[in-house]
Order: C-alpha cells, then structure tokens, then sequence
C-alpha cells in the first residue's frame, strides 16, 4: 500500500513526510484491516511531525481521524465483517487492566496506545485497528471526507463540553475556532446554549455566527455576558487569563489541546477566586464515541473541510500550521 511517511519530525513548511510503498499490515487475531477513503488532518498530527510531541516511534504513518471500509478480519473478531463502515480514532489499544480503565475512566488508561503516534495511522491506504476500538459508524452521517473530523475534532469536541460541565440553556464561550469548536459549537446549540467565540480569523468569527454563535470576537475581546463555562481550543497558553476572566462566578474552563505551550502566571482574585475551575480533556473513552458519533447522525452535525489527495499531506499541514486553511479542517482523501 502507498503511505504518507514521517521520518523526522521536521517544520511542516518543510515537507517532512515522504510519499513510500509499504507492505500491506495484516491484522492479528482481534484486529480487523480497514481500506480508507479518508484521514482527517487533526492539530496533533502537527505537533507530532513538528516535535511539539516527542516521537514514540519513528519512522511513522501520523493520522487518527480514519474513516473507511472493513476489508478483512482476524480469526477472533465478530464484531466486524468485511464491508462495515468504520472509524478509527485516537486511541489504538488501552490495557483495560489499570485502576482507571477498570474504574470507568479508560481515557486515563496508564498503558494506552495511539494511533498515528505508537502505530502507524490514517495517512495510508489501509490500516490495521483492534475490533474493540475501531468505531461502527451509524446510518445517516455523509461521506467519508465529511465524517473523518468527527473522529478527533469532534470526539474531543464533545468531551470538552462535558469537562466544562455545560447544561442545557446555560452560556460558555469557546476560545480558538477550528475543527473542533465549530463542532462543539453545533452541540452546544442543539442543547439549547448560548455560545460566545473568540478567534483571531475574522472569516472564522463570521463562520460562528452563521453556525448560531450570539457573539464573535477577537483576541482580548470578552464575551458581553458572563460565562458559566468556556473551553479553550487554542494551543497558546495566553488565551488562558482571558477565558478565566471571562467566566462567572462558579464557572469552569476547560482546556482541549493535547499541547499547550505554557500556563501564564494568573491572578488568584481576577482568574481564580469564587470558585471557578480550570481542568484539560485528555483523549477520549469509547463510550464518549459512540455518543458523538450517534449524535452527529442526529443532528446532522456540518463539518467544512478543505480536502487535498493523500500524497498532498505536506501541504495540508503546511495551510494548517500557518493559519491558511480555506475551511475548519483539512482532510486527506485516500483512493
Ligand atoms: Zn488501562
Ligand atoms: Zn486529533
């Protein structure tokens, strides 16, 4: 199979990944090999190939957003036949054995693997994914390309919403707005929320309105009503003052990114004090999956994408890293 390989992390504008004939990966008993139509290019992928993440293996396949079908299955999978439509996520494998995998709380597994980062990843013809972690994907959501950001944009999106603890009706403001705040921003508009964006792009702000946002604004612009909730979607650590000054009494913040370049020194009395929470989102359980995805089929959740062919990954994480995607997210079409 042809793959989009990374060698050495290296600055995306340097065209780090090469364009490589690979063996076919054969799934052991409990995997199942999945022929892709598309690979969603997520922010981590970025950091992985530009060193913002310490590599866990090198060289590797990056891309966990992997959408496509079942072409074969390991000799104890019944889950799957060949044929199903599939997802396949960030998480690759969770030990399932450790005190949070057994308690409920698997995203906190101490033992996991991801995908794209400990295995190879979406950026290729075909993939190999464990049956218990490979995500059927429900009736009713579009095409290969379109459902690829739910994945990880969407999934993390959705579990960011519930670490901010918002409730039906309530107000949050999302800071930074790529793939997955304008999908969380769907969600959060479906429950009935009132939400507050603030992003850099003034296309951006336009995109939030016209998705139901009361409010759009710019860096250093606080939301006109005091928020119960906000997450915060950018890797800068900056934003972080900004949200926590912007939240009511009692409110949480909610931090999404896997990296954040650094936690600002913050102020106890204007940031922190009258109970408000700051918390991260690491990964995702399999159960948050499932709902997001069951959700994005009923509310017909609209990703945008800009799609570029597999071998155009550089590029795509090029226009990502320097801020010029024509769309929320990037997406890799396969085959
Ligand atoms: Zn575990
Ligand atoms: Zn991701």
């Amino acid at each position: 199979m042809r793959a989009m390989v990374l060698e050495r992390q290296a600055p995306a504008a340097s065209r780090p990944l090469g364009w490589q004939e690979l063996e076919d990966p054969r799934p052991a008993d409990d995997e199942v090999l999945v022929r892709l139509g598309a690979c969603g290019v997520c922010r981590t992928d970025l950091h992985l190939v530009e060193g913002d993440l310490p590599p866990h293996r090198l060289p590797v396949v990056p891309g966990h957003q992997a959408v496509g079908r079942v072409e074969a299955v390991g000799a104890a999978v019944r889950r799957f036949r060949p044929g199903d439509r599939v997802g396949v996520a960030w998480v690759h494998r969770l030990c399932l054995g450790c005190e949070p995998c057994i308690e409920g709380r698997e995203n906190l597994c101490e033992h996991p693997t991801f995908t794209g980062w400990d295995v190879d990843g979406g950026y290729a013809e075909k993939i190999v994914v464990p049956a218990a972690f490979a995500h059927p994907l429900p009736a009713g959501l579009g095409d290969d390309a379109h459902v690829a950001p739910l994945l990880c944009a969407g999934i993390i999106g959705y579990r960011a919403l519930k670490r901010s603890g918002l409730r039906p009706g309530s107000r949050i403001g999302l800071w930074g707005f790529g793939a997955s705040a304008h999908l969380a921003l769907q969600i959060a508009r479906a429950w009935g929320a009132e939400v507050f964006v603030v992003t850099r792009s003034e296309a951006a702000q336009q995109r939030a309105r016209r998705l139901g946002a009361a409010w759009a604004g710019g860096p250093g612009e606080r939301p006109p009503r005091p928020l119960a909730h906000a997450i915060s979607f950018a890797p800068a650590g900056s934003v972080l003052p900004e949200a926590l000054a912007a939240l009511d009494r009692g409110g949480t913040l909610a931090i999404a990114g896997i990296h954040l370049d650094r936690v600002p020194e913050l102020d106890y009395e204007e940031h922190l004090f009258y109970e408000k929470s700051i918390c991260s989102v690491t990964a995702n359980t399999r159960r948050d999956a499932r709902e997001l995805l069951a959700l994005a089929a009923r509310l017909r959740l609209e990703t945008d994408i800009e799609t570029f062919p597999l071998e155009q990954a550089n590029e795509a994480l090029a226009r990502l890293a320097a801020d010029q995607l024509g769309a929320q997210a990037a997406v890799l079409t396969i085959g």
